[in-house]
């Protein structure tokens, strides 16, 4: 059945075979002694086509089998060779039946027919009441046995056995041998062993000695070494399903596959986040402008009164741009009490704080007053707040609510700055005090005062707590960006770690789907499936933290702000992460030869 003719095979300078010629017979049970080392492996290798880098020739049932194409190779695999390794190379996660049927993604009988011979058979091989059982549940010798019924689904012309009894013990040894002897009665089975009692249910014993296959016993009756007329197997292949199987893959790893996507998930959007945590700082911000509505007030006396106003008139910064001016003999009418100021002189109100309520705001008719006025109208300052004070002023009236007491230790009281606008509208040929205005943005306090510090104008203004909080939240944002650059890395570090502990421990899986017959374009097929079900799962993953992310931010007043572009961002970052890192973590999977994979 097998010819071997001036086969010649090196690793480098090292020669495993040296010009050897050798015939298998087409039935029989074959066992290959040989010292480690001496090439019983590579001789598999060779016979299953996993490697053609030889010179002499190897042909099957007459078919050179270097000359095959990739797609004929594999069905030659698939329906000419079974495998069954010492260590049984079985899926874990797999039922003992899926194991079974893995073999049968490729073959052209359909799935209940696969169904019912993979039952058969495991039926025939004592194993009926174990189908269902997870491969990680079974004895040793169970295992073998499931790795026969995998050899033997496809009903393959050999079986190549390497060491099939070295993981077991004694009496499984013998009651794996018996079976095996019973299916070589229609096939050949060449079983690499060193164990002489292996030995004794051998049709025939061979060896590699120096380079050569070598006959130890002469041909006993029964073997049959005629020609069968049968081709190999070649060209049929049915598309397998192996969207199907990269899912079953995949969710027999889900729990490691879900602790990758959820370090990448949290490593991305806590990057995302901190990249926005200007949000935060827009609430601190707003925070501060409510406590300080005079925040951005600016007061200005100077000796050059009319050049300054000037000056600033044309700055586009600023609005609100006045002067101010002494109100003589204002009257302030409160519960029916009336009280005589004869001098209020503007105040700088940014650098004024509140004892409590809040400063007045433009367009509300709003007044503070200072407590030592307070006390004048009434008793309970805690009531004061909302109560209506008029002031009369150059024979009119403004009517105005309290909105809050401010520390001062001196009767004074102070309205927002429309209301001071008009009270300065009947005031005539006066000389103005000084100067009051109000930078637009935020951003430009800072800028403003210092401007005019540089023009030896002494402005009193916010800018100090301003560029304080600017300068905290700098520093936070510094922070934020650091920190989360560390998640980011350790999450990263975290995942690949995780994933390439699962592409190592994958090896004997891709050798094992090829030994089935799968073509390395499949495996490939498979294993990227099997990344896209991660990326799915990351961006659901993401999806979830976003929303409870937002969920907790809502409850509990967190001022994080996700915003549709920051999603965004934050899932197509995880999805091309879990890419890349799989794409790295598997490269050397996908690129490692299967007859390289089996040996890892
Ligand atoms: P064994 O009889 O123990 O199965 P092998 O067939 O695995 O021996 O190996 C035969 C010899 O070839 C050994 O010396 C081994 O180190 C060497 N060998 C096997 N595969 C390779 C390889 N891919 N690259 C280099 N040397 C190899
Ligand atoms: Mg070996």
């Amino acid at each position: 059945m097998i010819q071997i003719k001036h086969l010649s095979k090196a690793f480098g300078k090292l020669s495993v075979f040296d010009d050897t010629d050798f015939s298998f017979p087409g039935r029989g049970l074959i066992c290959l002694l040989g010292a480690s080392g001496s090439g019983k492996s590579t001789l598999f290798n060779l016979l299953a086509g996993f490697d053609r880098n030889y010179t002499g020739e190897i042909t099957v049932r007459g078919t050179d089998i270097r000359q095959l194409s990739e797609a004929d190779l594999c069905a030659y695999r698939r329906e000419d060779v079974g495998f069954v390794f010492q260590n049984y190379h079985l899926l874990s996660g797999y039922t003992a039946l899926d194991n079974v049927m893995l073999a049968c993604e490729l073959n052209a009988e359909g799935k209940e027919q696969n169904l019912r011979s993979a039952q058969n058979l495991l039926q025939t091989l004592g194993l009926g009441n174990k189908q269902n059982a997870k491969i990680e549940d079974l004895s040793g010798g169970q295992k073998q046995r499931v790795a026969i019924a995998r050899a033997l689904i496809n009903n393959p012309s050999m079986v190549l056995a390497d060491e099939p009894t070295g993981a077991l013990d004694r009496s499984n040894a013998s009651e794996m041998m018996s079976l095996l002897k019973e299916i070589s009665k229609d096939r050949l089975v060449i079983v690499i062993t060193h164990d002489k009692k292996v030995c004794e249910f051998a049709d025939e014993i061979i060896q590699i000695k120096e380079g050569k296959i070598l006959k130890t016993e002469p041909d006993k009756e029964e073997i049959v070494h005629k020609h069968e007329l049968r081709p190999i197997a070649a060209g049929r292949s049915v598309k397998p399903n192996l969207r199907k199987l990269a899912f079953k893959n995949f969710s027999i790893r889900l729990m490691r596959y879900l602790a990758v996507s959820l370090a990448v998930s949290i490593g991305t959007l806590g990057f995302i986040l901190s990249l926005s945590s200007g949000n935060i700082m827009n609430q601190a911000i707003a925070d501060f402008k409510d406590k300080n509505s005079a925040f951005n007030n600016g007061y200005i006396k100077t000796e050059d009164m009319n050049t300054v106003f000037a000056m600033l008139q044309k700055d586009v910064r600023l609005e609100n741009v006045y002067q101010q001016y002494i109100l003589k003999d204002i009257t302030l009418t409160m519960n029916g009490k009336s009280e005589v100021m004869a001098a209020k002189y503007p105040l700088p109100k940014a650098t004024e704080s509140m004892a409590f309520g809040h400063m007045p705001a433009r367009g509300k008719n709003e007044i503070v007053v200072s407590p030592s006025l307070a006390k004048k109208f009434t008793g309970d300052l805690s009531k004061l707040i909302g109560q209506k004070l008029i002031l009369t002023y150059n024979g009119k009236q403004y009517s105005q609510t309290v909105a809050g007491i401010f520390n001062a230790y001196y009767d004074d009281f102070f309205v927002s700055s429309d209301v001071e606008q008009a009270l300065y509208e009947g005031i005539n040929n006066e000389e103005s005090y000084s100067i009051s205005y109000d930078v637009i943005n935020f951003e430009d306090i800072v800028q403003v005062s210092e401007d005019l510090r540089l023009e030896n104008i002494e402005s009193k203004n916010a800018s100090k707590e301003v560029l304080a909080l600017q300068n905290t939240f700098q520093g936070l944002k510094q922070l934020f960006l650091v920190v989360s650059c560390l998640i980011l890395l350790i999450c990263i570090g975290l995942s690949m770690l995780l994933l390439f502990k699962l592409q190592n421990a994958r090896y004997k899986e891709v050798g094992l789907l090829a030994a089935l017959g799968f073509h390395k374009k499949m495996i490939r097929k498979v294993i990227l499936n099997e990344y896209a079900c991660l990326s799915a799962a990351a961006v659901v993953l993401n999806g979830i933290l976003i929303a409870a992310l937002d969920l907790a931010s809502r409850l509990y007043e967190i001022p994080v702000q996700i915003s549709g572009i920051q999603i965004a961002a934050s899932i197509l970052s995880t999805v091309l992460m879990i890419i890349v890192m799989s794409m790295l973590a598997s490269y050397r999977l996908i690129h490692t030869e299967p007859a390289q994979a089996l040996r890892k």
